[in-house]
């Protein structure tokens, strides 16, 4: 199976030192398998004589078909030809040996359109081993000949253990010096990683060429058949384990490497960078309006978008550095041995001109950006890990940009050691399904009805217990961690919300999501298939974002509001007040709620100013359509100060404190829900009048008796 990050076939630099080495091996082989030819004596004799077309057959077919197992395609991939081609040159002699094998990799090379720089070096490089087992025979005085057919001898089998090691030695070291130098390793280590397996695997299809050459003695073809029969048993079980390892190993869209063989790459890279002084480079792709396409023109166009993708990424890097696809339309890139900055930015610069050419795909052309963030081994950091995340936070930076590549930079990462262990964990707590969400209620002023319940997340540490957002949100803003919590809580929000209605509770529930989401155009498309896979109607959730978000307001996070208004979820603005939003911005995101923020309400009773502030906003947003929430109310003074002041709506710890689902559904069966409503009070988009709750007790109007006041 050939490699997808094989290059081989590029040709090398002029006066590199691997043209040098592929110049003089391949000059030196062809020239003594000229010399051979023309010593091809008794050629007539053998052409007549089915057993030379069988080992002819049975040599292209070994060429054909390489042994390769997985994780070992080392200096050279053994091939079944060596078998019989070597059983040819003990029972023939060494120019029937040359004939046989050259024509096969020739004509194998040919039909696989390899490029003819290679079908030429490895020609020349058989024929130099060959020739060498050769001298061993010959000095030992083992001269065959197409006239003097025979099979060694007992005796003689030590020369021909000889000849064969001659022939292992090298052609291992003619080959290794090459993928050594063509994938910039060191030759020492490259030789040394593979011998064992190599020697092994060449002792048996070597060991087995004097047996072939005794039934080749019998003059029997259908006895040397047999012989295929136990190599193609290798050869087919090799193929099978190379084809498991493969599917476990590499993206199944694009056939890049996956995450997993990155992982590993990156190890084996950072190790080698360690020992060489060099750096190693970690650069972390998305492509910008991925999503558009597979929405306008279907997945299919988007798989095949990604496969074009893949490969002019794949083109577009050396031999030896690694491209893989980590999910989606975001792609990784490691380069495991440079100088300077200053090459990974050059890859960067040359993976984003290759995609900028336009792509044709059903007569349509589509153009395709991507922002690349890069991290380097070691100076931004020690592991995968950390790289991933380094090279993530400058990504993310290259979108807010809009500059298409940046490096990390500590000055944008607040990530101390103590940060990234507890991200470390919060990955790990992901998987364990250590988040939970509390719900708080949110009540209309004017009748104390529920109308709505705000999801907030919480973590259950291991060892820190029960941590509330601030503790770790803050901390995921700039992480790739964040898309997973956020897909997390929408998953447990819906299923929550679907739990509530079915029981005769349509509740509308919000969630809390950062810039950063909102920047995520899959969470549109999550959201939509939640609602849809939970029989849930699109304003039964609500969107809370904070309202400092809207200072950046790049073009990407409006995309997004309006593909969620576009399927019926609204959004929120939440802690109004703290970051001096204008007006215009207000109208130009699909705004339903405004959540004015604790620290103006929970004063406003001893500050005129911040009564001022509520005030100014209540009425702002009644003028805009927009329905107001107070936040942080903690007394029925409070509350009551609100209503008359036309607040719509409020929520805090005097109504009650965020309560566990459990707790969360009793109380809400206990106090009734007024239903799922549109936050600007309006009928619901689907027209549909919700049902009313199972216990719908309306909470005290008066505010000196709170409904329940759970601290
Ligand atoms: P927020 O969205 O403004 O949520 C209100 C916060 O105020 C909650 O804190 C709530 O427990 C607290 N609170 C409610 N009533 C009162 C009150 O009467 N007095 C006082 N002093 N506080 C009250 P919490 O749960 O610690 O959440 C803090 C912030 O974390 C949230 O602020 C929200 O911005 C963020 N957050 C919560 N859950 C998520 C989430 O799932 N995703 C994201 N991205 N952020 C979240
Ligand atoms: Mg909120
Ligand atoms: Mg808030």
């Amino acid at each position: 199976m050939k490699d997808p990050n094989d290059t081989r076939d590029t040709a090398p630099r002029a006066g590199s030192p691997l043209w040098i080495h592929l110049s003089v091996v391949t000059v030196l082989g062809l020239a003594v398998l000229g010399v051979f030819m023309a010593r091809l004596t008794g050629l007539p004799l053998l052409i007549g004589h089915p057993l030379f077309w069988l080992l002819a057959t049975l040599i292209a077919a070994g060429e054909l078909w390489p042994i390769v197992t997985p994780g070992k395609s080392g200096p050279q991939s053994p091939v079944i030809s060596l078998t019989f081609s070597f059983a040819v040159l003990l029972y023939w002699g060494l120019p029937v040996a040359l004939l046989l094998r050259s024509l096969a990799i020739v004509g194998v090379g040919v039909a696989q359109r390899q490029a003819p720089h290679r079908i030429a070096f490895n020609t020349a490089h058989m024929v130099l081993s060959m020739a060498a087992a050769w001298l061993v025979l010959a000095a030992a005085g083992i001269r065959p000949s197409p006239a003097l057919h025979r099979a060694p001898t007992g005796g003689e089998l030590r020369f021909v253990l000889l000849a064969a090691v001659a022939y292992f030695v090298l052609n291992y070291l003619l080959v290794g010096v090459a993928v050594a130098l063509h994938s910039r390793a060191p030759v020492g280590s490259t030789l040394l990683a593979n011998l064992p397996y190599e020697g092994f695997v060449s002792l048996v299809l070597l060991a087995s060429a004097p047996l072939v050459t005794v039934v080749m003695a019998t003059a029997s073809a259908l006895l040397v058949l047999l012989f295929a029969v136990p190599l193609a048993a290798i050869y087919l079980n090799a193929a099978m384990s190379v084809q498991r390892e493969h599917q476990a190993h590499h993206d199944e869209l694009t056939g890049l490497s996956n995450r997993k063989l990155l992982i590993r790459r990156t190890g084996e890279a950072l190790e080698a960078a360690a020992g060489s002084g060099l750096r190693a480079g970690f650069l972390l792709l998305d492509l910008d309006r991925f999503k558009e396409v597979n929405d306008t023109l279907g997945h299919p166009v988007g798989d095949r978008l990604l496969r074009v993708v893949a490969d002019r990424l794949r083109h577009s890097v050396r031999p030896g550095d690694v491209v893989a696809r980590m999910g989606g339309d975001e792609f990784a890139v490691l380069l495991p041995s440079i100088r300077e900055v200053s090459s990974a930015r050059e890859v960067a610069a040359r993976l984003r001109a290759a995609l900028a050419e336009p792509i044709r795909l059903d007569g349509m052309s589509l153009e395709i950006e991507a922002s690349i963030g890069i991290a380097l081994y070691p100076d931004d950091a020690a592991g995968f890990e950390i790289l991933m995340q380094r090279a993530d936070i400058a990504m993310y930076l290259a979108k807010e940009r809009g500059s298409g590549v940046e490096r990390y930079v500590a000055d944008c990462d607040r990530n101390s050691p103590a940060r990234l262990a507890l991200l470390g964990d919060l990955r790990v707590g992901l998987g364990r399904c250590e988040l939970e969400l509390h719900f708080q209620p949110k009540l209309a002023l004017a009748d104390r009805q529920v109308i709505g319940m705000e999801a907030l997340v919480r973590w259950q540490h291991p060892l820190r217990g029960l941590m509330t957002p601030d503790e770790f949100i803050p901390l995921l803003e700039h992480s790739y961690l964040m898309r997973e919590v956020t897909f997390q809580v929408v998953d447990m929000a819906l299923a929550q919300a679907a739990r509530w209605w079915r029981a005769g509770m349509p509740v509308q529930v919000s969630l809390n999501v950062t810039a950063r989401d909102l920047m995520d155009v899959k969470l549109a498309d999550t959201i939509g298939c939640g609602l849809r896979q939970h029989h849930l109607p699109p304003d039964a959730l609500l969107l809370e974002i904070n309202e400092r978000v809207l200072a950046a307001e790049p073009a990407r996070m409006v995309t997004t509001g309006e593909m969620l208004a576009d399927l019926g979820v609204g959004l929120s603005l939440d802690d109004f007040g703290t970051g001096y939003s204008s007006l215009v911005r207000l109208k130009r995101l699909p705004v339903s709620e405004v959540k004015i923020d604790s620290s103006f309400v929970g004063r406003m009773l001893d500050s005129a100013d911040d009564e001022l502030v509520v005030r100014s906003v209540v009425d702002l947003v009644r003028a805009l359509g927009i329905r107001s929430v107070a936040e942080g109310v903690e007394s029925a003074e409070v509350a009551s100060a609100l209503r008359k002041m036309g607040c719509v709506a409020a929520q805090g710890w005097y109504f009650s404190r965020p309560l566990n689902a459990t707790s969360a559904t009793a109380w809400l069966a206990e106090h009734g829900c007024a239903g799922s409503q549109p936050a600007n009070g309006s009928q619901p988009a689907n027209g549909s009048q919700p049902a009313v709750g199972a216990a719908r007790a309306p909470l005290p109007r008066d505010p000196a008796h709170p409904p329940r006041v759970m601290r």
